[in-house]
């Protein structure tokens, strides 16, 4: 699989010193961890140590329970991480660690969501304009006015909105649970925002039962696979006897989603991957955010051949150590997640009625 390279540092931050023996020893465990030995080599990794060591001891040391979204760099993955999954995992991890502060490593609408959910605890954000293009591509004002046009229609949202996105919808859902609640809707119609092309599944699921108006957005990474492409790949590697494994994300076009041996959220991927290996079918494409395939290839224990190219997301790639260093000493006011109590008290309706609906 064609990987992206590894980013190279942005930040002006003077790390602490250490001993060569402390660093020596981080690096060594920094390459043991991330376990892709000629991307992140030792030289990478004596250049890293610094950084990560002094995270680590920050957060011991003001009680910070640090969390990364899996599309985030080996680096944070493996280097500084406590927990690291899929938006809505974490959310939850965030929720119940007994830390008061949480240090969210992702884009902007996923510390957000952490927010609403754990309300009274501080949650720091490093990269205040780390976006996302489902998320900055619909605006609150955009739901009033669909409800306006189709008034009395439940309005669901993706959980990769912002919190005053979520404060205007009925219901948040999941890349897990999309189909599931949509379905549980009342009525005969519904509004699907932001992602056109989960929006465009949930019309296929619910062809004849319900009417679904889909609003435009959609995930630039995932926008970038198309069906054509999944069926020249299995083409291909039939041909040289390979049995290829097509595993993609829902955020991808329904002709992806044909082609597909499986559709899951990014943990369900892994786990699948991890699955197939395991039992003998190592040949997977994996259609997704490169970070998935880096954790496939450091946490598998077997063998596997990751075929095909996966896309980088540059919002979630904006991250860099320095930038959680620099957080974790002196937050500015914009790494700091603040959002209004009245969109925090809708926006949190949302996502209880997601659970509701979700059992
Ligand atoms: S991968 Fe897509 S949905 Fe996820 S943060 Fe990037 S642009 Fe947004």
């Amino acid at each position: 699989m064609q990987m992206p390279r590894v980013p190279s540092p942005r930040g002006s931050i003077e790390p602490k010193i250490f001993t060569s023996e402390e660093l020596e020893r981080e690096a060594q465990r920094l390459f043991q961890s991330i376990g892709q030995r000629e991307r992140w080599d030792m030289r990478i990794c004596r250049a890293i140590s610094p950084l990560t060591l002094e995270i680590n001891e920050l957060k011991k040391e003001k009680n910070v329970f640090l969390i990364a979204h899996s599309y985030q760099t080996p680096d944070i993955v493996y280097g500084v991480a406590d927990s690291v999954s899929d938006s809505y995992t974490l959310s939850k991890a965030a929720r119940d660690a007994p830390e008061e502060t949480i240090l969210f490593s992702s884009v902007r609408f996923m510390a957000e969501t952490a927010k609403i959910v754990s309300p009274h605890k501080t949650i720091l954000h490093p990269s205040p304009e780390a976006g996302c293009s489902l998320s900055d591509g619909i605006t609150p004002e955009d739901v009033i006015e669909l409800r306006k046009k189709y008034p009395g229609v439940p309005v669901a949202c993706y959980i990769n909105t912002t919190a005053a996105v979520k404060a205007e919808c009925d219901v948040c859902v999941t890349s897990s649970n999309y189909l599931r609640i949509c379905e549980r809707l009342p009525g005969d119609r519904l509004i699907f925002v932001p992602d056109r092309f989960m929006g465009k599944h949930v019309q296929k699921h619910l062809l004849g039962k319900k009417e679904v108006i889909v609003f435009d957005g959609e995930c630039e990474v995932h926008a970038e696979f198309t069906g054509d492409k999944v069926i020249s790949w299995r083409n291909r590697m039939a041909s040289h006897g390979v049995d290829l494994q097509v595993l993609s994300h829902p955020e991808c076009d329904s002709g992806v989603l044909e082609e597909s041996d499986f559709v899951g959220s990014s943990e369900l991927l892994m786990k699948e991957a991890m699955r197939l290996a395991s039992e003998g079918k190592p040949d997977i494409m994996l259609i997704t955010e490169c970070g998935t395939a880096e954790r496939i290839l450091a946490e598998s224990e077997d063998e596997i051949n990751l075929l095909g190219a996966c896309v980088m997301c540059r919002h979630m790639k904006r991250t860099q150590l320095e930038d959680i260093l620099q957080a974790l000493r002196d937050p500015s006011p914009e790494q700091i997640i603040e959002i209004d109590d009245s969109v925090i008290k809708r926006a949190s309706k949302s996502l209880d009625e997601m659970f509701r609906l979700a059992e």
